[in-house]
């Protein structure tokens, strides 16, 4: 009997050896049979900690070279013009990462995820025409090793939906064309097995969003024509991180073999139950976090399956991954460092299948080998201790918490604004920057060192200091209004907080793939925060002891320190923003009493953990906006606080935005010229803004001419006196000389157009 099903499974490798071969290979160290090589030596590792793991469902093609939604592309045939004279892996990665001659596709967010597709190109005149060597070759490929996949496929709906459409045309007008080769697919694959059937998944995660009936409408149709192909294909239909209830309704009465739901981030999925029992189909039921770190508590996930199987009959219940396994880290086994307590709570990819396999076994009734039997005991253990263990609550910082009188500034932004100019007499066209100056290599190696305990803490201080010196005397020199320290004792923005306060942990292994060879590794927050001491202080006293202007302190906010980690599942998101608030609120107000004038609270992820769901926008809205109104709560009259974006879209949010209360706040418009700051005008805004006048996300030097132009285009939709002058980013990326000449250029601009307009 199949009992159990994972989803999708990460590949970037163990020890990221994907990321590296493919490294080497752009930067021509190796050819591409290397790649090959070492992908094939992946998936074959992959399937077989599958199938040790007695996964019954494990998955072909999802594997990627780089990303699903660009293989899909290539899959479809819908290669734009442009890359026409390119072919393979040339005119793969050239899609990906464009070339001497192409600009690369758009890159964007999958869903709420940090995970970051590329994005399809639609238009008019876009043809579609089947490629199935990479889905063909990965079944047999695996078939060889002596296990059967499923194949994973991304849906048409989802596929279309998530596409840009180049010249507003109606995206979805290509969904006949998109079947059509859906179709071919499916024939071919039916070919695959003489006797036997196959099952294939069609990843929907589209479904869980809002959709207009427009689209709704297109479900039956798609999928009466894609379950019909041939009577040896099963098809699975799957929806991840929310729930589908409106397409779940929709697909019951499709021929369909099964539906998979996602019972941890759409809990509401079980009000599809009812429907589903009806139909008779099977239910694949998402139980086991695809998105989060944490060890399941066995005895609730089984409780759950028991609640869904008082509707479903326990014959149609597979147990599964709530969504693919590509969004956790893959392994705990490299995890020497961490604390050992807190690694007994913890459940990466490859943790999380023997979970599957002993919560099916569980849930079914099967027989338990010794071994399994004391591991479950042990599960409920770990679980028991985790809830009472010291290291999670710190009584002092509930307390403050309840006690907490204060909420958001006193004074109104009006009264604020008027004291603030009076003090810092800036009269329009401030210049600035976001914070962070070039990470040379010695600050790297510097940072490095000290960690390893190879060089003393003052050695370590004194080099920290020295580029202090040289940052700030750079922009003394070339006359920018409000300075930085540079950030150069960050290695990051989120993990250098979690650091220094309680409550966070690291490892030295939790890699997460975040685009192509990218990864990134979130701190853990797995208990109450507390900051004991100041974390910024010295460095930014130390800066404004070097000069006459004023530098601006800079800290991470509440609401990106906690989208960029891994929260705690025992509390709610809203009360662990609220411990990092408050947290940051403390360093506000030791910075303003040192002396520090203006500070600048960075949410630079504000906008990324925004619900799939609108039903679910205003409740993250209100608590995102009080916690970080909380953190700069202490901030007096004449403490101007900035912050900043990495976002130039707010037409949907702005008034949140604004909400947020902030002086002053620089996003990222550089690339959208004054078309996207208008919405500031629209409604009235009130604050300061920085519409970013350059793009920092690349190593070209704008000339001063350039910048002129700039921002005599945003004088023409905001006045002078609500507008700053900076780049639209840090510039922690870029090298020296690019950042002096850039920063040079644009405070020459801005002379340029006061002299010749005012
Ligand atoms: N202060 C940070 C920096 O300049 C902000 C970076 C960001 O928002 N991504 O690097
Ligand atoms: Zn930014």
């Amino acid at each position: 009997m199949q009992k159990n099903y994972v989803l999708g499974f990460p590949r970037i490798g163990e020890k990221r050896e994907l990321k590296k071969v493919l490294e080497k290979y752009w930067s021509k160290q190796v050819d591409f049979s290397e790649v090959k090589y070492v992908a094939q030596q992946l998936k074959k590792r992959h399937w077989n900690y599958q199938k040790k793991a007695n996964v019954d469902f494990i998955s072909s093609n999802d594997f990627s070279y780089y990303d699903n939604m660009l293989d899909t592309t290539i899959l479809l045939g819908a290669i734009p013009k442009r890359f026409e004279n390119l072919k393979d892996e040339e005119l793969y990665f050239a899609m990906a990462r464009g070339n001497d001659n192409c600009v690369a596709m758009e890159m964007t967010k999958w869903f709420n995820t940090n995970y970051h597709y590329i994005v399809p190109e639609i238009s008019k005149d876009t043809t579609f025409k089947l490629n199935s060597k990479k889905v063909i070759e990965e079944y047999k490929e695996a078939k060889e090793l002596g296990i059967k996949t499923k194949i994973n496929l991304i849906g048409a709906i989802t596929y279309l939906g998530l596409s840009n459409n180049l010249d507003n045309s109606d995206k979805f007008s290509h969904i006949n064309n998109v079947v059509e080769v859906y179709k071919e697919l499916l024939s071919q694959i039916s070919e695959l097995e003489d006797d036997g059937e196959i099952v294939v998944q069609f990843d929907e995660p589209l479904f869980v969003k809002d959709l207009d009936s427009k689209v709704l409408s297109l479900i039956k149709r798609v999928y009466d024509v894609l379950a019909n192909v041939s009577s040896n294909i099963k098809v699975v239909v799957s929806t991840y991180f929310e729930h589908s209830n409106e397409a779940s309704k929709i697909l019951v009465n499709t021929p369909i073999w099964a539906l998979g739901l996602d019972f941890i981030h759409g809990s509401k999925n079980i009000e599809a139950l009812e429907f589903i029992k009806n139909s008779n189909k099977v239910l694949i039921a998402g139980v086991i976090d695809g998105r989060n770190i944490w060890k399941s508590n066995f005895e609730e996930k089984v409780e759950l399956l028991e609640e869904i199987s008082k509707v479903i009959n326990k014959d149609n219940i597979i147990v599964s991954t709530s969504s693919s396994l590509l969004h956790v880290p893959f392994t705990l086994s490299y995890e020497e460092k961490l604390d050992t307590e807190i690694k007994s709570w913890l459940a990466f990819a490859t943790e999380k299948l023997k979970e599957l396999s002993l919560i099916s076994k569980q849930f079914f009734g099967l027989n338990l080998t010794l071994e399994e039997s004391s591991s479950i005991k042990r599960n409920i253990e770990e679980n028991k201790q985790r809830k009472i263990s010291t290291k999670i609550h710190n009584i002092k910082i509930q307390k403050e918490l309840e006690d907490l009188k204060v909420f958001q500034r006193v004074d109104k932004f009006e009264d604020r604004i008027k004291v603030q100019r009076e003090f810092f007499k800036y009269d329009f066209l401030t210049t600035t920057t976001i914070g962070s100056f070039p990470q040379t290599p010695q600050i790297r190696e510097n940072r490095k060192s000290y960690k390893a305990n190879l060089i003393s803490k003052d050695t370590y201080e004194e080099e920290i200091k020295k580029y202090i010196d040289d940052c700030i005397s750079f922009q003394d020199e070339i006359g920018l209004d409000v300075l930085v320290h540079g950030e150069p004792e960050r290695n990051d923005m989120v993990e250098y907080f979690g650091e220094m306060l309680d409550g966070f942990a690291f490892t030295q292994n939790a890699w997460v793939q975040s685009y192509g060879s990218r990864c990134v590794k979130p701190p853990l927050i797995y208990g109450d925060i507390n900051r004991e001491n100041p974390m910024t202080v010295e460095w930014i006293k130390y800066a404004q002891s070097k000069t006459k202007k004023i530098v601006k302190g800079m800290l991470t906010g509440p609401v990106t320190i906690l989208n960029w980690s891994f929260v705690r599942d025992d509390k709610p998101r809203s009360q662990v923003a609220q411990q990092i608030a408050l947290a940051i609120s403390k360093e506000v107000d030791d910075l303003q009493n040192a002396g520090i004038k203006m500070i600048q609270v960075d949410e630079a992820a504000f906008k990324e953990g925004y619900p799939l769901r609108i039903e679910n926008i205003k409740t993250y809205e209100q608590w995102a906006v009080d916690n970080f109104k909380l953190s700069i709560s202490p901030a007096k009259i004449d403490t101007q606080i900035h912050t900043h974006m990495c976002y130039s879209e707010f037409n949907d949010i702005i008034k949140t935005i604004e909400a947020m209360d902030a002086d002053v706040i620089s996003i990222e418009t550089a690339r959208s010229g004054n078309r996207l700051l208008k919405i500031f005008k629209e409604v009235g805004y009130k604050q300061e803004v920085g519409p970013g006048i350059y793009d920092i996300h690349s190593p070209r030097v704008p000339s001063v001419k350039e910048m002129v132009n700039q921002i005599e285009e945003l004088l023409e939709v905001l006045p002078k006196e609500q507008l700053w002058i900076n780049p639209d980013c840090g510039l922690k990326t870029r090298k020296w000389p690019e950042v002096k000449q850039s920063l040079k250029n644009m405070v020459e601009a801005v002379q340029i157009v006061k002299k010749t307009n005012y």
